[in-house]
């Protein structure tokens, strides 16, 4: 999977590749520019603040992931999961399904998309308290759904991350309330899935 550097011992926040308005009404403006905005713009600061002692340097977003633990496995993972997270949406499509590579694995290994998707939210939906639930590849290429708790991510297990869907509450509330499984079955409408048959070939 691609590597995020850091620039002179900082990392950044990742600029969206849309408009903060771009994903409603399915994510809205005000939910961007919290979530983006402050959420992720706080696990940037305090890496930031906890690598100031030089213990990671020169060491890539994905690594630190992999090897630290504590609040810098927190703050970067956290990290690492928004700018996946984040970097999977379009605007809103009628239809919107998987492409290509992608579309015949994900019907090789549930069956159909619908199986697929059933099963994605029902892992978003019974994930008690904060969390993100995962769509991953192994190295020979089959597919994983699974659940993580806080700020895991399914690299740590060996696999390469393709799609997420962030289940705190700070992700749905301000547009679905408490009704997480609504808000899971919307996203589908702005997944972009040439970024993530991207990740699936890239891995
Ligand atoms: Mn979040």
């Amino acid at each position: 999977m691609k590597k995020t550097m850091p620039n002179n011992g900082q990392f950044e926040l990742i600029t969206l590749p849309y408009a903060p308005d771009a994903l409603e009404p399915v994510i809205s403006a005000q939910t961007i520019g919290f979530h983006h905005g402050k959420h992720l713009q706080t696990y940037v600061t305090n890496l930031n603040a906890i690598l100031a002692d030089g213990k990671f340097a020169g060491k890539s977003l994905e690594e630190i992931v992999s090897v630290a633990d504590g609040a810098a496995f927190n703050n970067a993972g956290q990290i690492l999961n928004h700018n996946l997270y984040f970097t999977q949406f379009a605007a809103p499509k009628q239809g919107n399904a998987p492409i290509g590579t992608l579309a015949a694995a994900i019907e090789k290994q549930f069956g159909s998309f619908d199986a697929f998707r059933e099963e994605f939210e029902k892992k978003g939906a019974g994930l008690f308290g904060s969390g993100w639930v995962w769509l991953s590849a192994d190295a020979d290429g089959a597919l994983h759904i699974t659940q993580e708790g806080n700020a895991g991510n399914p690299l740590t297990k060996g696999l390469t991350p393709l799609l997420t869907f962030d289940v705190w509450e700070h992700a749905y509330y301000l547009d679905f309330q408490n009704r997480r499984a609504a808000y899971l079955s919307a996203l589908w409408q702005i997944v972009n899935w040439q970024e993530v048959e991207q990740r699936y070939i890239g891995r």
